[in-house]
C-alpha cells in the first residue's frame, strides 16, 4: 500500500502526451494545438469599409467636415469595380466592401444631409460629419494579422474564437493532441446491463455509464466495452481488446476476494503493475499498470467496483493521466485544493485519509465545507451533488464544526458564490 501523493506521482511519471495528429479543424475543437497556426494571408486582406456610407478622399472634406461629392459607383459587400475615386468623387459603400482606389475614409450614411442619403451612382451627396477624422471607419489591410504571422501559438486550446481566427487565417487542418481513447470495462458476474431489471443478487452496471460520462467530462473519447463476468478467459479477452485504446479503465475485481482477477489477468496480458492499493478511503484497492508496445503504451486503471470508490479514484488518478495525455504538462493539472471551515463535525478514520463528499460555499466569512450524508463506498448519492471532497487526515479523530479542513474542489461543479 502506498500513500496518495506517491501514487499520483507514479501516474504522472508514466502518463505521456499522445502522438500529435493532423485533423480537420472542426475535429480539433477543444484540443491543444501542437503546432502554431500561421496566417496564409493578411487580415483584413484589403482596406475594408467598416460602416455603411460613402467612401471619400480625406482631402475632399472641408475643415468643418462638409463636402458635396459625386457618387461614381455603388459598392456592396462582395462588390469590386476597379473604378478609382478622383477628387470630388465618392463611392456609395456598404460595410465589408473593399475601399475603392483613391478613397481613404468612410463617412457614415447618417452624415448625408438634405435628403441625399439615398444618392447612388450618378447622383450627388452632401455630407456633414463634424467629427470627421482622416482615414476613419476603414479597417486597414493586415491590421489584425499579416501573412506569415502566428495567429495561434502552439499549446493554445482551440476555443470558439480560435476556430474563427484559424478559418480567417486559412487553416483547414491542424496538428493537435487527439483525445485519449478510453476503453471502459465493468467486471463482475453479478452485473446486468443498465436497462435490465436485476434479479436477487444482481446489480445494475452503473459504473459503466458513470465512467463513460466521467471520460467525456474529462475530454476523453470513451470506448464502452460493457460487462465481463469474473472468468479469467473472458476477462483476458476483454482486457486484450481494451489494450487497443490509450487507456483501459476497469471497475471491480481488484480487492482481495477469490474472484478479484484484474491484477493477475492484466499481468497475463503483459500489463506491468505500477501500484496496487493506496492509503485512501474510499478507493483503497485501486490498481494501476502500464502496457508498453513498440508504438506506444496503454495505461490500465483497475478501479474498485464500489461506485463511490470508482468515481473518487477516477477523479484522483485517471483525470490527471488524461490531462497529461492531452498535453497538460505533468504537475500542471490538479483539482484545486482550498482551506475551508467545517459547518458540522466530521469523523476521520484511524488508518487512512478519507475523501468524503461535501458542499462547498463561499460566504462572507470565507469558504465553508458542509459534509454530506455518506454511508460509504457503495453510496453515490452524496457524490452526485457534491462540489468537493472533504479531506479528513488519517488519525485526526473527530473534527469539530469550525475546524479548518482541506477540500478538493471537483472539476465542473459550480460552487455558489465563487
Ligand atoms: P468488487 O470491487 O468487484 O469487489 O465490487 C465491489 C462492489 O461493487 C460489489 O458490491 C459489486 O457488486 C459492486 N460493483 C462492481 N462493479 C459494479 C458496477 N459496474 N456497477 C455497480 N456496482 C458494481
Ligand atoms: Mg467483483
Amino acid at each position: 500500500m502506498i500513500e496518495l501523493a506517491a501514487a499520483l506521482a507514479r501516474v504522472e511519471e508514466v502518463a505521456a502526451a499522445l502522438r500529435p495528429r493532423r485533423v480537420p479543424l472542426m475535429a480539433a475543437v477543444g484540443r491543444t494545438l501542437v503546432a502554431a497556426i500561421e496566417a496564409a494571408g493578411d487580415s483584413p486582406p484589403w482596406d475594408r469599409a467598416m460602416m455603411d456610407g460613402f467612401a471619400v478622399r480625406n482631402a475632399d472634406l472641408a475643415a468643418d467636415g462638409t463636402a458635396i461629392l459625386d457618387v461614381v459607383v455603388d459598392l456592396a459587400a462582395g462588390d469590386v469595380s476597379g473604378i478609382s475615386i478622383a477628387p470630388g468623387g465618392c463611392a456609395r459603400i456598404m460595410t465589408g466592401a473593399p475601399l475603392p482606389p483613391g478613397a481613404d475614409a468612410v463617412v457614415p450614411v447618417e452624415c448625408a444631409v438634405e435628403g441625399t442619403a439615398e444618392a447612388h451612382a450618378g447622383g450627388q451627396v452632401r455630407l456633414c460629419d463634424r467629427r470627421f477624422r482622416p482615414g476613419q471607419h476603414v479597417a486597414r489591410r493586415a491590421t489584425a494579422f499579416g501573412r506569415g504571422d502566428t495567429v495561434l501559438p502552439a499549446g493554445s486550446r482551440l476555443s470558439p474564437a480560435a476556430v474563427g481566427v484559424a478559418v480567417e487565417a486559412g487553416a483547414t487542418h491542424v496538428l493537435v493532441l487527439p483525445p485519449p481513447r478510453v476503453a471502459i470495462l465493468s467486471t463482475g458476474s453479478e452485473l446486468v446491463p443498465p436497462d435490465a431489471e436485476p434479479g436477487f443478487g444482481q446489480t445494475r452496471n452503473s459504473n459503466g455509464p458513470m465512467l463513460r460520462a466521467a471520460v467525456l467530462a474529462a475530454g476523453g473519447d470513451p470506448v464502452p466495452l460493457g460487462i465481463v463476468g469474473d472468468r479469467p478467459e473472458a476477462l483476458r479477452a476483454a482486457v486484450a481488446q481494451g489494450l487497443a485504446a490509450d487507456v483501459v479503465v476497469l471497475s471491480g475485481g481488484v480487492s482481495a476476494g477469490d474472484l478479484d482477477l484484474v491484477p493477475i489477468v492484466c499481468a497475463d496480458c503483459g500489463v506491468e503493475e505500477v501500484f496496487h492499493k493506496v492509503r485512501l478511503k474510499p478507493g483503497k484497492p485501486v490498481w494501476f499498470g502500464c502496457h508498453r508496445r513498440g508504438d506506444g503504451q496503454s495505461l490500465v486503471f483497475g478501479l474498485p467496483g464500489n461506485p463511490a470508490s470508482s468515481l473518487v479514484c477516477f477523479e484522483l488518478f485517471v483525470r490527471p493521466a488524461l490531462a497529461i495525455m492531452a498535453g497538460v504538462p505533468a504537475g500542471g493539472w490538479h483539482l484545486p485544493r482550498v482551506a475551508a471551515v467545517l459547518t458540522a463535525s466530521a469523523r476521520a478514520a484511524a488508518d487512512r485519509p478519507i475523501y468524503a463528499p461535501c458542499r462547498v460555499r463561499r460566504t462572507s466569512g470565507g469558504i465553508t465545507a458542509e459534509p454530506l450524508p455518506w454511508s460509504g463506498s457503495a453510496d453515490l448519492v452524496g457524490l452526485a451533488v457534491a462540489e468537493g471532497l472533504l479531506v479528513l487526515p488519517a488519525g485526526a479523530g473527530t473534527l469539530a464544526a469550525g475546524a479548518t479542513v482541506e477540500v478538493v474542489v471537483r472539476d465542473g461543479h459550480r460552487v455558489e458564490g465563487w
